[in-house]
């Protein structure tokens, strides 16, 4: 099953830490999803954004 994952870009850092398979890095101050391909969709960075800055979608 493939995960569509859409992020506006934000500074902190809570889904970096947060996601099991590592799919964002901060690149220039700001968390980009590098790993896009490896969500499982379980949905904790989700949880975790304070500005509501992720969705993620069945594929
Ligand atoms: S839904 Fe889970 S696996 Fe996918 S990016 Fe968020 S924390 Fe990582």
């Amino acid at each position: 099953m493939k995960w569509l994952l859409i992020q506006l870009l934000t500074s902190c850092e809570e889904c970096v830490d947060v996601c099991p398979v590592e799919v964002f890095e901060m690149e220039d101050g700001k968390s980009v999803p590098v790993n896009a391909e490896e969500c499982m969709g379980c949905e904790s960075c989700v949880e975790v954004c304070e500005e509501n800055a992720i969705v993620i979608e069945e594929d």
